[in-house]
């Protein structure tokens, strides 16, 4: 017997059209690339996004077809996450710090119709739009007047798209399963492969992130989502805020920490999102200048491992809640978040310090398990540490367009991570296997040693790789960026080690730089720094 309850498809453009019933004068305010702040409301929000969708009809994009965005977080990034998605086409949202090389491969790969662009891409734009041959208009987002004399065929201007449309369109309902939002991931090792999310994904993540024990938003949050709307939508803050009815706050591409602090405390932020480098700067800056928070009291930190020292900085001495998290592009990328149980509630500051740091759990929705060399499940037992393997409603079963062939191992994704679970279900992450040092047929943690790194107070990052030794086939080696205008030497931080970590793992050598390389999304890149480090030779 079947149940008698309603089907309604999940679609993207029913989370703005309950933003715009609900929560109609909630604002969206945005530093733009021209440096003013543009404040409007979900209702505002609502018509420009039909607006927009009736442009894009004009310009003959059909369902299916890609329409990529090289942008910043702003307003009209949003107005296109929804006007694309929503008539049935498919937001591929480029990320701008990648290589010309890769752009140019993923835009072609992708095989993307339409580009729409921030000003600050003009002269990426012109250096690559001949070699786009696919690509048939290129939008800047902007108004008329402040449209570049660009060297560009088939320019178009953003707002006189919308000038000439009404907001009459009605958003179409379709199969949940059809595609919405296209991401490639990073690619360190080969081509960038793209990630293709449907409606119902992308809609399920959106609920699921929004719960108490995950991002924990609510219709009084005002969020403004450092990580950018080109990394993973946002992880899903995009989706989750008209959801919830949350205000939005976007710093635009001012994400230095001084201009991050000023937008926080000008819009009474409580709630922020972004990659452990970014929280550096914006930390620096408040040390610096003797600054408090006056309204923040959430930050997730995801995309690599949150440092001990930055968790408790944030908690010690500014009052801000970490919300530690773990995923990945191919997960949309939500996977887990760490915050503690009832039973945990009466442990002692220490004891739940310690609890907070790991990467927590995982929520409904998302099933993991860790297993050995063989692929034979390991036990919850927060000590065997495997391959981390997940399955899920968000969770990818191919890459577009099967590149790779099918990635699935018996119907589990495996991540290409290391981890332990523990009885409660908290996970640590120990390792990307790529990253992990072997050494005389034991493991060491690179993230275990970058951690006690992080946490001397004349470092301000860290990075820690293998590299060759004629003995142990590989020992670590510790990278490190000195805090400005503080000293500290080889010897003292590997004495600072000692107590804190098993001998045996600790760093043969340091070696201090000015600057660590990083990816495109601003994790610290190992693939760079092992090709720096090739040839190092170990002392002794
Ligand atoms: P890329 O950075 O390669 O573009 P992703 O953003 O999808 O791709 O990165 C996912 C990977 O980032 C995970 O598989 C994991 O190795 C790492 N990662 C993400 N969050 C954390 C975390 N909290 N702790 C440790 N590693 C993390």
């Amino acid at each position: 017997m079947q149940g008698l309850m309603m089907q309604m498809p999940l679609m993207i453009s029913a989370l703005l059209t309950h933003a715009e019933k609900n929560h109609a004068d909630t604002e969206i305010v945005s530093r733009t690339v021209e440096g003013d702040i543009h404040r409007y409301t979900y209702r505002d929000m609502g018509r420009r996004s039909r607006q927009l969708a009736n442009a894009l009809k004009h310009l003959k994009v059909k369902p299916g077809d890609r329409v990529a965005t090289i942008a910043w977080n702003g307003y009209r990034h949003m107005e296109l996450y929804y006007a694309v998605s929503g008539s049935g086409a498919i937001i591929h949202t480029i990320n701008p710090r990648l290589f010309p090389e890769q752009l140019l491969y993923i835009i072609n790969h992708a095989e993307d119709g339409i580009i729409f662009f921030d000003l600050t891409f003009t002269p990426l734009i012109e250096k690559i739009a001949a070699q786009c041959p696919k690509v048939r208009a290129w939008v800047a987002m902007t108004d008329h007047s402040h449209l570049p004399p660009a060297r560009i065929e088939n320019l178009l201007c953003y707002e006189d798209l919308l000038d000439a449309e009404k907001d009459d369109y009605v958003w179409p309902e379709f199969d949940e399963n059809t595609a919405a939002c296209l991401c490639y991931t990073s690619g360190t090792t080969g081509n960038p492969k793209g990630v293709l999310y449907s409606h119902r994904s992308t809609a399920l993540h959106a609920m699921a992130v929004c719960m108490p024990d995950v991002f924990n938003m609510s219709a009084r949050s005002v969020v403004l989502p450092v990580v950018p709307m080109f990394h993973v939508n946002a992880w899903g803050i995009p989706y989750a805020a008209p959801l919830i009815g949350a205000k939005l706050v976007f710093p635009g591409p001012a994400l230095d920490g001084a201009s991050i602090y000023q937008l926080m405390e000008q819009e009474k932020v409580n709630y922020s999102a972004g990659v452990p480098t970014v929280w550096l700067g914006l930390l620096n800056h408040l040390k610096q200048h003797n600054l408090k928070f006056s309204t923040l009291q959430y930050t997730v930190i995801g995309g690599s491992a949150a440092p001990p020292a930055m968790i408790q900085s944030f908690q010690e001495d500014y009052g801000v809640r970490v919300l530690h998290a773990w995923g990945m592009t191919e997960m949309s990328p939500l996977g887990t978040l760490n915050t503690p149980k009832e039973k945990h509630l009466s442990m002692s500051k220490e004891e739940l310090f310690k609890l907070s740091l790991n990467q927590g759990r995982t929520f409904f929705g998302l099933d993991l398990k860790i297993v050995d060399d063989d692929g034979k499940s390991l036990p919850r037992d927060g000590q065997s540490a495997g391959h981390l393997l997940v399955r899920g409603q968000w969770v990818i079963h191919d890459y577009y367009k099967s590149d790779g062939g099918s990635p699935l191992k018996d119907g589990w994704f495996p991540t290409g991570d290391m981890a332990t679970i523990d009885p409660d279900g908290y996970l640590q992450i120990t390792d990307r296997s790529k990253d992990v040092i072997k050494s005389g047929g034991e493991w060491i943690s690179s993230i275990d040693l970058e951690n006690v790194a992080m946490a001397h107070p004349a470092v301000a990052e860290a990075g820690v790789i293998g590299v060759h030794h004629p003995k142990w086939e590989e020992r670590p080696l510790l990278v490190v960026v000195k805090r400005a205008g503080q000293d500290v030497t080889r010897e003292e931080l590997l004495k600072f080690y000692e107590g804190r970590i098993a001998k045996w793992q600790i760093p043969d050598d340091v070696a201090f730089v000015n600057e660590l390389p990083h990816t495109a999304t601003g994790k610290i890149s190992k693939l760079q720094l092992r090709q720096q480090f090739k040839d190092y030779q170990l002392p002794g």
